[in-house]
């Protein structure tokens, strides 16, 4: 088991004087990262290329195994792991932050050795027997975002191990750390090449993304990020599964409890304190109960203490760099300018450092509002009142982006009829973006393409292919 101080070193060994990694709640400097060059990136390609066959041999049985022992090396380093994951992207270790993701790393390494995918017969007439089987794709090439960065590489990694596939991993630039951290603990179980870490900048993910020596691209991040890499796999033919962007509706009916949703309402938009691909990021409440609503959200910010992410009684954090901080600012101003109600919040809170936004709620917007119409991925949420349902579905679908959406009702039934018209990947009744091993889970429209997750995850980074005869 490797302490904080030790961790940290064995990241730091790699780094040169690559980039410096500050922690977004003080601005302390935590360590550098290390930064590949071009050369670098092909000779890790090139080495995951040449231990590929000889990890596919290994066979399932050995990948499973591996896999649980991976999970028990997350565990056994949890709190370091968490440690750090707090202080270099800056969710707090308590609440649905730091802690929770590392369990869940663990959680899904176990979830993707317990998920097998069986071969199947297509058809078997007496005169033709068709089955199909699933063999690896090759080497994967995993590049991911900085709100959940230690999550979404397990997500990315697990089944594409379990398939029989090696790795090249790249982290996002803002948070490097927590990834090589992770890495290295996968790494003290892995046979040498399996797994292999490129640390960089958008040039290192474009490179890797467009590699002829990549077979496959899991990608999480922007739609902007995500359309270049639909353009570079023209080249190379690289398989894609894009999670992209996302701007979750969120459509209460008349019937709902404001009281009892008010706090699933809560965390399903501040999450990692709105960090989170599939957030509610706009919320549609009928007009009838529309007022209560918004005082039982605004009750329940008042309760949730906001701070650095080290400190056991903070539940939400800074926002994890400038830009994404200039971004969330800038719609909020944005939406007050266009007559929108301020709530709580509305203006950042430097006495608790340069990068912290309270919680902020901004009622009686409209659709064309660009904190309704754009993903702010940060702690404001736009409330907009309906008196229709038919007027909330048609806003609910009005946006380029389908990852998630929620309808809240009393009536399972009246949800599910409203839900079933949401052009969502996910639609959640009484809650929002909760995620699970065995549940397949992707976007629709610009929110990307494939599934993660389950027997469909494992798909993903397989290659299907006939046996007749
Ligand atoms: P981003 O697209 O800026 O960066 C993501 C990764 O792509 C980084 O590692 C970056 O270095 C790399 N990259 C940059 N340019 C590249 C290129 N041309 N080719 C290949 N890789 C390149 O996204 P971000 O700002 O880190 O993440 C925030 C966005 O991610 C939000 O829009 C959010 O909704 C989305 N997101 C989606 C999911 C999901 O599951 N759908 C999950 C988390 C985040």
């Amino acid at each position: 088991m490797a302490d904080y101080a030790d961790l940290l070193s064995r990241v730091e060994a790699l780094a040169g004087s690559g980039r410096e990694i500050h922690d977004p709640a003080t601005g302390a400097l935590i360590a550098r990262a290390p930064e590949l060059s071009a050369d670098d990136l092909d000779a890790a390609i090139a080495r995951a290329r040449a231990a590929q066959p000889g990890w596919n041999a290994l066979g399932d049985d050995r990948h499973v195994e591996l896999l649980n022992s991976a999970a028990d090396a997350v565990d056994a380093n949890a709190e370091t792991l968490a440690r750090l994951l707090s202080r270099e992207q800056g969710k707090p270790l308590n609440g649905p932050n730091a802690r929770f993701e590392v369990g869940a790393c663990s959680a899904w390494l176990r979830a993707t050795a317990a998920t097998t995918l069986e071969p199947q017969v297509i058809v078997d007439d007496g005169q033709t027997h068709a089955e199909l089987i699933y063999r690896p794709v090759g080497v994967v090439g995993a590049i991911g975002p900085w709100n959940w960065p230690m999550m979404i590489a397990i997500w990315q990694i697990a089944p594409s191990l379990r398939m029989g596939n090696t790795v090249v991993v790249k982290p996002s630039e803002f948070t490097p750390l927590s990834v090589l951290a992770l890495v290295s603990v996968l790494n003290e179980v892995l046979p040498a090449d399996v797994l292999i870490p490129v640390p960089g900048g958008r040039e290192v993910g474009a490179r890797l993304a467009s590699h002829p020596g990549i077979d496959k691209v899991m990608f999480t991040g922007s739609t902007a990020t995500g359309r270049k890499i639909i353009e570079s796999s023209a080249g190379n033919f690289a398989r894609l599964t894009l999670e992209l962007g996302g701007n979750d509706a969120g459509i209460v009916l008349p019937d709902a409890d404001p009281a009892a949703i008010a706090e699933n309402l809560f965390w399903g938009a501040f999450i990692n304190t709105g960090q989170t691909c599939a957030a509610l990021k706009r919320l549609y409440v009928h007009d009838s109960i529309c007022d209560q609503v918004v005082d039982a959200l605004a009750e329940v910010a008042t309760r949730m203490p906001m701070g650095n992410g080290l400190d056991e009684a903070n539940v939400l954090g800074p926002l994890q760099n400038k830009k994404q901080f200039e971004i969330v600012s800038d719609l909020i101003e944005d939406a007050r300018k266009q007559g929108g109600r301020i709530v709580t919040g509305g203006a950042p809170a430097p006495e608790l450092g340069e990068l912290f936004y309270p919680i902020t709620l901004v009622a009686d917007v409209t659709d064309g509002v660009r904190l309704v119409d754009e993903e702010q991925f940060g702690p404001a949420l736009p409330i907009v009142r309906y008196s229709d349902v038919e007027e909330a579905i048609r806003s609910a679908n009005g946006v380029d982006a389908g990852l998630g959406a929620s309808v809240w009702s009393a009536d399972p039934a009246a949800a599910r009829t409203v839900a079933e018209r949401l052009e969502a990947g996910t639609v959640w009744i009484n809650s929002h973006g909760g995620v699970h091993p065995m549940i397949p889970f992707g976007g629709v429209k610009s929110s990307g393409y494939g599934l993660e997750f389950g027997v469909e995850g494992l798909k993903s980074v397989a290659v299907p292919q006939v046996i007749n005869g």
